[in-house]
């Protein structure tokens, strides 16, 4: 039997002369397998394209972080439909396909979201990878902690994170060597049979 996994990066893409999520990239390339980008739509700019048509090409999918990353459950639908379009357009423009899956800033989630927003929410396993004093050998830890067959690891490109990318170097071929073979976010639900449309979902495990 397959077991499947995936990696999803939230908060590209990135400013200034950050390589973060180039990096990670990088890597990927070298182990030759695909990941998910969530990204935060008004940090994309004319200098960082570059990279999300990169990461398209590899084979990962570009997914949808919201538009300014709020703490969504305190605002109102309408204001929430904003967020959400304006970083569905922005994606759109550059990869020509509209993101699948939402994650909520903050996993934050309250009813008007489901409300506003027409796709399914993912989370993910989270490895603390968004506070800086974890070390890389604890996220390593927390990462080994959640895996089994259809987690999806809730992971982060932002601006200078080099921890995650360390841990992530050793985390991928300790995996590959236990038989998991890694997939993006639509590739994760076709492959473990599971269709995401559920109404008011927030995904972490796809079984
Ligand atoms: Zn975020």
């Amino acid at each position: 039997m397959s077991k499947y996994l995936c990696l999803s990066f939230d908060d590209g893409p990135n400013l200034g002369n950050d390589t973060t999520m180039n990096d990670m990239l990088d890597y990927l390339e070298s182990e030759k397998i695909p990941a998910s980008f969530f990204l935060i739509g008004n940090k994309i700019n004319p200098q960082n394209r570059k990279v999300i048509e990169r990461a398209q090409k590899m084979g990962c999918d570009i997914q949808n972080h919201s538009w300014t990353h709020p703490a969504m459950a305190e605002m109102s639908e309408e204001a929430i439909r904003e967020e959400f379009q304006k970083c569905d357009d922005a994606v759109f423009e550059i990869t020509g396909v509209r993101p699948q899956f939402f994650r909520p800033p903050y996993i934050s989630v309250a009813e008007q979201m489901y409300n506003a927003i027409p796709l399914p929410f993912i989370c993910g396993h989270g490895c603390k990878d968004w506070e800086p004093e974890v070390p890389a050998e604890e996220r390593l830890k927390l990462m080994i902690e959640g895996t089994k067959d259809g987690t999806i690891f809730l992971l982060h490109v932002s601006e200078g994170n080099r921890a995650t990318l360390e841990a992530v170097k050793k985390f991928v071929p300790m995996m590959k060597e236990q038989g998991y073979t890694f997939v993006n976010l639509p590739d994760l639900f076709k492959l473990e049979g599971v269709n995401p449309d559920v109404p008011k979902s927030l995904w972490s495990f796809v079984k």
